[in-house]
């Protein structure tokens, strides 16, 4: 529509007063990044924006040369006569909302967001802040309503509990989970009393940036610093690419665990074939997202990478003003890590706030988004 705040570009959500991107997918002159994860903070822009708490991850990934310039959550600049404010989403370390105000009109663009109907936050980040606006751009990767994540500590005394037998019984532990968000997510949630924590290499600098901005986590070793018999009580945590690789070989008959917010998907955690899946996400689940988008207060919501369809129409049954953007956050890159078997279909929803037939075609809209779920 003419006058809006965001639009979308070819590149990407595009700001015509400002003459910025948000997360562009091609490169642009400027770009305001709302986090580190590959799909949303690509290389090749000339000129980055990003939160304080992000640099350190952004510069590792992109380059140390690129051309940042960083604001403090709640900071406020001008650009063009559009005011521009960052604030926590709650998702990973220095991941943020946008928040745009120009000609009397507020919108946020929420990039990836973790609330959760248990109310939980994320201790390894700012939590999410919710803020009013005309017009909020949600993402919906677990726009379902059979996505409901359980309590968080619940989860995380499963996976102690796993990792205690695991120990009692001599073989190591291996939780594969994303790098980047969730492997600090686990480690600040399990107890490291049961026994050591190995990391994979690929998991390290992560922990570093986080360490680095003041996150506590519990001391980490490398798989080389452990004999054998401190390996056979290991907790190892390590992306979801080395299943089957000789590195995870290393740990002989260990018990092999995912943890992903797709592990609420029956089929999902019998095609990764492990012996557990855990359902941790750093996502909001459905009553997240509900709540998330009530709590600003907008009237006019634009659904973004996920259940576009079902989310606009559940959305619109609400008298909200609804629409979809096509973007592109869930490009298979290198570093985003897609569940096996991508044409895995949910089990049918099946509350009352499930859409039933008609536009909300679950076959069309469904589909696995990002993995740095
Ligand atoms: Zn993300
Ligand atoms: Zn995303």
């Amino acid at each position: 529509m003419n006058g809006d705040l965001i639009v979308q570009r070819p590149e990407g959500l595009y700001c015509p007063a400002g003459d910025f991107y948000i997360d562009p997918w091609r490169p642009v002159a400027r770009a305001v990044i709302t986090h580190a994860h590959g799909d949303h903070a690509r290389m090749g822009n000339g000129h980055y924006l990003a939160s304080q708490k992000s640099e350190g991850v952004l510069r590792s990934r992109l380059g140390a040369d690129i051309q940042l310039q960083t604001l403090a959550y709640g900071e406020t600049i001008d650009h063009h006569g559009v005011r521009l404010s960052l604030h926590p989403a709650g998702h990973v370390l220095g991941s943020a909302q946008v928040r745009l105000e120009h000609g009397g009109q507020v919108w946020v663009a929420s990039g990836d967001y973790f609330v959760s109907g248990a109310e939980d936050h994320n201790t390894t980040c700012e939590p999410f802040e919710p803020v009013r606006c005309h017009c909020f751009i949600t993402e919906s990767t677990f726009g379902l309503p059979i996505y409901r994540w359980q309590p968080q500590r619940e989860v995380f005394d499963d996976i102690d509990r796993w990792w205690q037998r695991n120990a009692d019984a001599g073989r190591a532990s291996l939780l594969m989970g994303y790098s980047f968000g969730k492997a600090q997510r686990i480690l600040a949630g399990v107890d490291p009393a049961i026994g050591p924590i190995v990391t994979h290499g690929a998991v390290d600098p992560l922990n570093e940036a986080y360490r680095a901005a003041g996150v506590a986590l519990p001391a980490t070793h490398r798989v080389t610093d452990l004999d054998k018999a401190a390996l056979s009580r290991a907790l190892v945590i390590a992306p979801p690419s080395v299943q089957g690789s000789a590195w995870a070989r290393r740990f002989g008959d260990a018990s092999d665990a995912f943890a992903s917010g797709w592990m609420q998907l029956r089929g999902a955690r019998r095609r990764r074939a492990v012996d557990r899946g855990f359902v941790l996400s750093d996502h909001a689940d459905w009553p997240g997202l509900q709540r998330a988008i009530r709590e600003t207060g907008a009237e006019r919501v634009i659904v973004t990478h996920g259940y576009e369809a079902i989310m606009v129409r559940w959305l619109q049954e609400q008298g909200l003003q609804a629409e979809a953007f096509e973007t592109e956050y869930d490009d298979e890159r290198a570093d985003v890590e897609k569940p096996a078997g991508g044409d895995e279909t949910p089990e049918p929803p099946s509350t009352a706030a499930a859409p039933q037939g008609g536009s909300g075609n679950l076959g069309a809209a469904r589909r696995f988004p990002e993995s740095n779920e």
